[in-house]
Formats: C-alpha cells, structure tokens, sequence
C-alpha cells in the first residue's frame, strides 16, 4: 500500500493514479464505516491506496452524545483511536482539518495542527485523489439567534458533551457547597429544540441529575430545585415521529417532571436564561441548543460545488456532487432530495450508515470500470430513547410492513441494535460480542453517572 501522496513530494496532475487513490474525508457514523471497508477491501490487497482525513484522533458515534452530556456515558470506554484502526484495516489516517479543495488537480486541503503550547504537529498539508468521499456531518444551527455562541451548549463533538457535564456536576456541587439556598433559577436547565437530541437528553438529564444528587448532596432536593424545560418552536415534541408517538413522549416527560412548552420560539440566550418571542423568560444556569442542523461552514466554499440553503452538498442519486463525478457526500453533510419526494433524506445515522454501505459497492464498481448504482434510502423507523425510562419509537417500510408502534423493552433493543450495527460495521462481530459481555459486567462496580 502506498501513502496518498502529499504535494510536497506530489506533481500536480489530473491523471488517474496506480493504485487508485481513494480519500474519505470525516470519519464518523458513516465515512468510519465505509474507510474500514474499502481498508480491508481494497487497501490490504493493494488494490487501491485508501486514506482517512479526520480532524479529530478518535471517533465516538455521534448518537450517543447526549448521555456523554447527562454523564451517562464514559467517553474513554467507547471511543477509538483512528491511527490505530487506520493500522488494524488498511488504510492511512491524516490527521488535520479539511479546509479547501482544489477540483482540477485533485487535491484536498489540510489546516495545520498545533499542540497546546503551540507548536506545530503537523503543517498545512495537500492530498491528492481520485475518488473523494465528503462525509464531514454537521454542525448545529442557531439561526442567528443573539447570545447562543456565547451562552448556549451545542453537542456537535465528545468535547462540546463533555464541557457540558462538567458545569452540569460543578452546578451541584456549588449548589450543595453555597451558604445561602438554591437561588431561582439555578440548577434549572433549559434544552432548545425537541427533536430526538433535545427530548433524549431532557429524559437522561432528568435520572443522572439525581444520581449524581444521591451520592450525598443532601442540601440539594430534586424535586424542588432541578428544573428541566423543553422548549420546542413547533407545535409538538419529536415532530419526525407520527403524531401519536410524540402524544406518548409528552406524557412520559410531563410524568418524569420535564417542562414541555410547545410554539415557543427562542429569540435570545442570555447569561442567565432564554427570553422567548412571547416575551417569557425562562430563568436557566444551563442551556442547550438542540435545534437543527447545518453542513460545515468549509463546504460554502467548496471550488464551485453546488450547496443547499443549510450549507450541505447537493448530490444525484449515485452520491456524487452535481459538479463533480469524483466527489461523493454521504450522511449529514449530504444533501439528497430523492425523485418525487418533498423532503430530502434526513441526517440520521441510520441514512449514513446505508450510504456508507452503498458507497462502498459502487466504489468497488467504479474501480472494475462498471456503472454505479443509483442510492435508495430505506426509512426503517425512528426511536427515542428516553433514558432507562422507556424507548417509543415506529417501525417502517419492509422491515414492519407499514408503520408500527413499538414500546419498552423490545423498542429499547432496537435501538441499541443500530450501534451495535456500527460496532459491528467497524470491529466485526465477535470483538462486539466480547465487548458487550465485558462493559456489562464492568458496569456493575462503576458508578452509574460521571461524578467528575
Ligand atoms: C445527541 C444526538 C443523538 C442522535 N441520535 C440519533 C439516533 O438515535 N438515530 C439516528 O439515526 N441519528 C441520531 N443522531 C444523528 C446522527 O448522529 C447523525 O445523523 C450521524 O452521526 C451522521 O453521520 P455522518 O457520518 O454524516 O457524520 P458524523 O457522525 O457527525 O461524522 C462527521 C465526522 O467528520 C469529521 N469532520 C468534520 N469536519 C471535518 C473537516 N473539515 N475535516 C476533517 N474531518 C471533519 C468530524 O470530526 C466527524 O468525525 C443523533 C445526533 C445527536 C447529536
């Protein structure tokens, strides 16, 4: 296997290399698992030379970001290190940011990195391709609205879910450390946006708060002082679920004590709240912005390539950019409105990871000289998860038949199943299987929150 050659040794040209050069860009739920694929398809035998760009060193399936908020979850037992997936699967990681693309002599840009003291780790680098896969996810949207930058806590990354357990824990302890009582308004949380993220997280946060409550901040009373508000601009919580599963997650939430307020739009996230364009405020020593997304602000400005007014790329039904045939998006940053449809593919992870499987046939076509097959998305269903509370979720397409209910436990699998669908994508089945078995009997001696 040889390295994707970086322009400092490279002469710009825009012929097809020996091997061909295949460069997936963003390794999360989907780009991850279709680079371990091509690795060990076609990276291993030498049949093409197949690199990871990634700006981060480890990967940690996004979904699971909001239990890493609620410090349900331990990063470090979940998350793993590209260099040494890059090494188990046959193909190169290349640490570093994307920050531009150069289309006629096909070469990917790279920021540099820089360590904490400054110093460079790696330079600006260019890397050269000849299939490029764009699957960089998304970033939260704010709309514009005043003060969410400075206030407000977007889970996008590990980083940004951990930062926010940290105030959420030192929010406790001050609370059960203060001389005076719990003031109006403190250790309340107010969570933007109900889509899955932000009802998931307002049941998550609802349990951890008072585990982490129960390991002995005694002059903290859950039920009097934690507040957690869901505030939704819509009409209804989850609007992707069907009407009635939304009416379900509503009665959970109000049962667990979680205030819903419904036609509620955000206008401003101050210091110490939300003000609301009705003119509420809503006093909140936390926030979090849950409400929607967009692509990446590089792709904006991507040499000519088409983009959608929420900054993702445009792609035909093959994947590939409408500009480009040697650039492909999938998952979020992919913008893919299908033939007869009113509303493009959705972000999800279960989108990314068919498109990831998609991909990785017609990039074996592509290098056997053959046509590639056009991308059809199969909606097998939402699920939210709502902590150790319960799981509501529909079923869909040929997987039920027609949409079904589910509920509790078996809905609760289900939705576990789509992670271990993406372990199992990554690691294969048997080290999965090993790994449940080990983190279930581990689990039983750790404290079920993050207390730190
Ligand atoms: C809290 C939460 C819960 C969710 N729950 C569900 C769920 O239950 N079911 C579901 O289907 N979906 C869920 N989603 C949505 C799901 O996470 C996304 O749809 C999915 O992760 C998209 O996959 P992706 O591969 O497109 O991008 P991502 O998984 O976001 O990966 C993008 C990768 O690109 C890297 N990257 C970004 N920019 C650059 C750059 N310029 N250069 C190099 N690398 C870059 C990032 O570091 C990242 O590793 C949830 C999302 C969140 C936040």
């Amino acid at each position: 296997m040889t390295g994707a050659t970086a322009t400092q040794t490279l002469a710009p040209t825009a012929a097809i290399h020996t091997p061909h050069r295949i460069v997936v860009v963003g390794g999360g739920a989907g780009g991850l698992e279709l680079v371990t694929r091509l690795g060990d398809t076609f990276g291993r035998r030498g049949k093409a030379d197949v690199a990871l760009i990634e700006k981060a060193r480890t990967h940690l399936w996004k979904p699971l970001l909001h239990e890493v908020a609620a410090g349900s979850m331990d990063v470090g037992r979940h998350e793993l290190d590209y260099l040494a997936q890059a090494h188990w699967h046959g193909f190169r990681f290349r640490f570093g940011e994307m920050i531009g693309l150069d289309r006629a002599r096909r070469l990917v840009h790279l920021a540099a990195n820089f360590d904490d003291d400054g110093r460079v780790i790696t330079p600006v680098r260019s890397f050269g391709y000849d299939t490029l896969v764009i699957a960089i996810g998304s970033v939260s949207n704010d709309f514009g609205t005043p003060g969410v930058k400075e206030h407000a806590i977007c889970l996008d990354t590990p980083d940004q879910a951990q930062r926010f357990n940290r105030r959420l824990v030192n929010a406790c302890l001050r609370a059960h450390t203060q001389a005076e009582p719990v003031r109006p308004g403190q250790l309340h949380v107010a969570i933007i946006g109900a889509g899955a993220t932000g009802t998931e997280l307002s049941a998550e946060l609802h349990r951890t708060v008072r585990a982490v409550v129960a390991y002995g901040l005694d002059k903290i009373d859950p039920d009097k002082d934690i507040k957690i508000t869901l505030i939704e601009a819509g009409d209804r919580i989850v609007p992707a679920l069907p009407k009635r599963l939304s009416e379900a997650t509503t009665r959970l939430l109000n049962e667990l004590g979680v205030e819903i307020r419904v036609g509620a739009r955000v206008t401003e996230v101050t210091s110490d709240g939300v003000r609301l364009a009705s003119g509420d405020f809503i006093p909140s020593e936390l926030v979090v912005w849950s409400a929607g997304i967009r692509g990446p602000d590089v792709l904006n400005d991507f040499d000519g390539l088409e983009v959608s007014h929420a900054s993702q790329l445009v792609v035909r039904p093959t994947l590939q950019a409408t500009r480009d045939d040697n650039v492909f998006a999938l998952g979020d940053c992919a913008y893919l409105l299908p033939k007869g449809e009113t509303r493009p593919i959705p972000p999800r992870a279960q989108a990314a990871h068919q498109q990831a499987s998609h991909l990785f046939t017609q990039i074996g076509r592509r290098l056997a000289g053959q046509p590639i097959a056009p991308f059809r998305y199969r909606d097998f269903g939402s699920l939210v998860s709502l902590g150790e509370f319960s799981t509501i979720g529909n079923l869909m397409g040929f997987l039920a038949g027609r949409g079904l209910f589910i509920e509790g436990y078996f809905a609760r699998l289900m939705y576990r199943s789509l992670y271990k669908m993406h372990e199992t994508a990554l690691h294969g089945p048997l080290k999965v299987g090993l790994d449940t078995i080990a983190r279930f009997m581990t689990r039983r001696t750790e404290p079920h929150v993050k207390l730190h």
